[in-house]
């Protein structure tokens, strides 16, 4: 019989810290704040060491007693903006079948997405404290930031540090089941370049937009036959915008720039994409002579709240973790058999930051409460019962994996 360590913290506690959390606004870029109240809540729980590194993560460690795996568990502080969502730092308590949802919750932009799996993550140290135990393995909470962003900045900046740990387990929402992983998140940039002109005599010019009509219907044609596998289904892509230059009324522009959201499944490459893409493009630009173009992958520079200047490459790395290793069937059971969760093997839709470590070879698994559905939506909302339950699995996952 193993022994089973179970959370004794309250779901209240780990409302009260999402709450608190929730009332403050963490936009990327712009967590320090919401740092700084990550940090005092992990020394109020006990942690060993609590630090923030030159990208401003949050690291809180506890030490093992160095007979049993190390784990990292992964929130992130930043929130995408409240758009039109009401009172979106209340934090208030609400009944949530308002939403068709159930049982009491705590509302606010970032509730879900990820402010109440970093409390219960949080949380579950405490836990251990109070019964004084000393887990088998090594222990790592972090906050990260600009999650949201693309190119996972603060994880990557994370695992340039050589932190060592065994296995990650994302807090991302899951409904309490255990994504196994997601597809890629790609933005690629199609720039054409032509000549302008006035728009009294545009056969003076080269008119870059023109080229697009046919890179638009050939994306379309593309996007329907993708490769698809029988876990995420197909690869998709989606042409999001465009802008051209100089963008007025009476001028031949000779700029287009067209942005592309690719999402792949794991074993389909972006190099392999960004060579159909250059297929299409070429062919256009066969057409128009005096038009020349390239593909490439979105890319900017921008800096964290502590002033590191951070490259947002234009990707989220897709990754899958086989369901037969034993970490997995270990962790499934735990869920299943003690926790009493209605769990399952599940992925994700959206892309998170599991793929930076699963890069790494870190096996790599979410498991987090709140519903997919209210992540970036104005109801957004987590159930405090969840909260509860995600915190009792990651305070027991040490001992059972
Ligand atoms: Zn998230």
């Amino acid at each position: 019989m193993k022994d089973i360590f179970c959370s004794v913290v309250s779901a209240d506690e780990i409302a009260e810290l999402t709450a608190k959390f929730v009332q403050i606004p963490s936009l990327s870029g712009e967590e320090d704040k919401m740092a700084a109240s990550c940090q005092a809540a992990m020394q109020k729980a006990g942690f060993e060491e609590v630090g923030i590194d030159e990208a401003g993560n949050v690291i809180g460690f506890i030490k093992g007693s160095g007979e049993g795996r190390s784990i990292l568990y992964h929130a992130h502080m930043d929130h995408v903006p409240p758009g039109e969502m009401k009172n979106p730092f209340s934090g208030n308590i609400i009944d949530s079948s308002i939403y068709g949802s159930y049982g009491k919750a705590v509302y606010g932009r970032g509730a879900a997405d990820n402010k109440g799996s970093l409390a219960a993550m949080i949380m579950a140290i405490a836990s251990m404290k109070r019964a004084g135990r000393v887990p088998p393995g090594d222990l790592y909470v972090t906050g990260v930031v600009m999650e949201e962003l693309t190119g996972s900045p603060g994880s990557r900046h994370l695992m340039t540090k050589q932190l060592q740990t065994d296995l990650v387990v994302i807090g991302e929402p899951t409904n309490l089941n255990i994504a196994l992983g997601h597809r890629s998140s790609v933005h690629f940039d199609v720039i054409i370049r032509g000549v302008s002109a006035h728009a009294s005599n545009p056969g003076k010019g080269c008119n870059a937009l023109y080229p697009l009509g046919l890179i638009l219907k050939e994306l379309a044609v593309l996007n329907s036959g993708l490769p698809a596998d029988d876990i995420f289904g197909s690869s998709t892509l989606a042409a999001c915008n465009v802008s051209v230059s100089p963008g007025q009324r009476s001028v031949v522009p000779d700029l287009c720039s067209l942005s592309i959201n690719f999402r792949g499944v794991p074993q389909f490459r972006v190099e392999e994409m960004e060579k159909l893409l250059n297929g299409i493009l070429q062919k256009a630009l066969d057409c128009y002579p005096g038009i020349k173009g390239e593909v490439k992958l979105a890319s900017e520079r921008t800096n964290t709240y502590t002033g590191l200047e951070v490259d947002l490459t234009g990707s989220m790395i897709g990754f899958y973790t086989d369901p037969q290793i034993n970490e997995i069937k270990k962790a499934f059971d735990l869920g299943k058999n003690v926790c009493r969760l209605d769990i399952e093997l599940d992925k994700w839709n959206f892309a998170t930051d599991g793929g930076v470590f699963d890069s790494y070879g870190v096996l790599t698994f979410g498991l987090g409460a709140g519903e997919e559905r209210f992540t970036h939506s104005a109801l957004e909302h987590i159930n405090i019962e969840d909260l509860h339950k995600a915190s009792n699995f990651y305070a027991c996952l040490p001992w059972y994996i």
